[in-house]
């Protein structure tokens, strides 16, 4: 159903779909892993210290910054974020899985509003996370990140947070 395809692109691997996908649609289920405590270029995270190898094709998913699946670590389902052709390379955004990433990169996805620096959600504004499907573990760090906050600063940082409802919804 999909396909590796070797130094197809500058990530070097990528993979493709060869069955369209609606949106919404489960591209894949991701059934197969270990957890280990460190991440690693191949790894999903899955919670804090809790990262999932050993993925089959899954691992040969690039990042994109407006990309056509969202890999969803709760679920542990990856979905069409938009409708997919045949022949189009499975993206997600790796900032949805990871808070700081072993290997940052200097994107080159060419959307129009790429992030630039990808190196795990810790890096980027709570206004740039929420334009994405943002994993659960991930809007807790946020959470975390937020708390030595305190008094009017903390209101201008939640005031920002575009996921203000699940600062609501967690309080
Ligand atoms: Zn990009």
């Amino acid at each position: 159903m999909h396909k590796v395809q070797h130094a197809a692109s500058k990530a070097g691997a990528q993979l493709v779909t060869e069955k369209a996908f609606a949106q919404g649609e489960i591209v894949a289920r991701i059934a197969d892993f270990t957890v280990v405590s460190t991440p690693t270029y191949q790894t999903i995270q899955i919670g804090p210290g809790q990262h999932i190898q050993e993925l089959g094709v899954i691992v040969y998913m690039n990042h994109s910054c407006a990309p056509n699946t969202e890999i969803d670590t709760t679920a542990m389902t990856i979905r069409a974020a938009r409708d997919i052709a045949p022949g189009e390379p499975l993206t997600f955004f790796y900032p949805s899985t990871e808070w700081e990433m072993d290997r940052p990169f200097i994107c080159a996805c060419g959307a129009e509003r790429c992030v630039g620096l990808v190196a795990g959600a810790k890096y980027l504004s709570v206004a740039i996370l929420s334009r994405y499907f943002i994993n659960e573990h991930i809007r807790l760090m946020i959470l975390d990140a937020l708390t030595p906050l305190s008094g009017p600063e903390m209101v201008e940082a939640a005031t920002h947070h575009l996921l203000e409802s699940d600062l609501l919804e967690i309080a």
